[in-house]
């Protein structure tokens, strides 16, 4: 069966997705964020379009189940504006989910259905199962998700996106998926320029699993420079093949039709350029487009839609 990739407007051929920012958010909603939520279609549709504009054909929304997912909502946009949105179903870090949030009493099999059942949805459907990890270890929540996340691969056959906590416990995460049956290649790992060891993202990347830096635009944290580096640094070690690039704007302040900034696009307005003038358009290509291509495609046990 012909490998696809899941959008909320449908399948399409993993070489139609052109240059993709692997990591974002449209609408997101937290308690760990007050006053830094956004919701409001309009503002996802002007940063969207920014970002189109800025050059990028798709994009990666990674806002889980009970964290202000709209699937209809990144329909809408991708309607709008033309952008390929690959949606999300899944949790996140248990942080996330305060105590009696209805999340937390579900069981594995239940979060299963729940994932696959999204995967399969006709209207939006999502195409990446995302779950979540604390600061190098992990809950008896996340676990619980890791397993359900796993049961909803083996359905669906949808990669497995994880946020990692300050880009900790990359290798430990691959090594627990693949207990649960996940192979490397099918897992995505967010954040790890968090931190920002090339040699501990190489082993991790031996394995096959996809390597994200998604902290562009984080000045008040460190500098561009200090991913450029860790990219650079990657590459050397034969990893420029692993590679993932997100901006992750998670937050209001985040996004310049709220106020804030840097903006949605930045990605893809200030860092790729940056990147193409450091180390060569040949590396930017394979990252923004064979990459993520690559990572995100898989052969769907069913389509949503035909
Ligand atoms: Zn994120």
């Amino acid at each position: 069966m012909a490998r696809i990739v899941r959008t909320v407007r449908g399948d399409v051929a993993p070489g139609e997705l052109g240059p993709t920012d692997a990591h974002e958010h449209l609408f997101f909603t937290t308690p760990l964020q007050p006053g830094d939520d956004f919701s409001d279609l309009g503002c996802a549709i002007e940063e969207a379009r920014a970002l189109v504009t800025a050059g990028a054909r798709t994009m990666v929304d990674w806002t889980p189940v009970g964290l202000g997912r709209d699937p209809e909502g990144l329909l809408r946009v991708s309607e709008a504006t033309g952008l390929h949105v690959v949606a999300a179903t899944g949790a996140h870090r248990e942080g996330h989910y305060p105590d009696g949030h209805p999340l937390r009493a579900e069981t594995a099999e239940g979060l299963a259905s729940r994932f696959e059942a999204d995967v399969g949805d006709k209207a939006a459907p999502s195409g990446v199962i995302k779950i979540g990890a604390s600061y190098h270890h992990l809950t008896p929540f996340e676990r619980k998700v890791f397993a359900a996340a796993a049961q909803a691969h083996h359905c669906t056959g949808a990669p497995v996106c994880v946020h990692t906590e300050l880009g900790t416990m990359g290798l430990r995460i691959v090594e627990e998926l693949a207990q649960l049956g996940v192979p490397a290649t099918s897992v995505l790992l967010a954040h790890l320029d968090r931190n920002p060891d090339p040699g501990e993202h190489a082993e991790t990347g031996a394995t096959g699993a996809w390597l994200q830096l998604d902290g562009p635009g984080r000045a008040k944290y460190w500098p561009d420079s200090v991913i450029l580096k860790l990219i650079d640094d990657l590459a050397e070690r034969g990893l420029g093949g692993r590679l993932l690039l997100g901006g992750d704007t998670g937050r209001r302040s985040m996004m310049r039709s709220y106020g804030g900034g840097p903006g949605l696009d930045y990605l893809f307005a200030r860092f790729k350029p940056r990147l193409e003038r450091e180390l060569g358009r040949e590396l930017s290509h394979r990252i923004f487009v064979e990459n993520a291509a690559q990572a995100l495609a898989f052969e769907p046990t069913w389509r949503p839609r035909d």
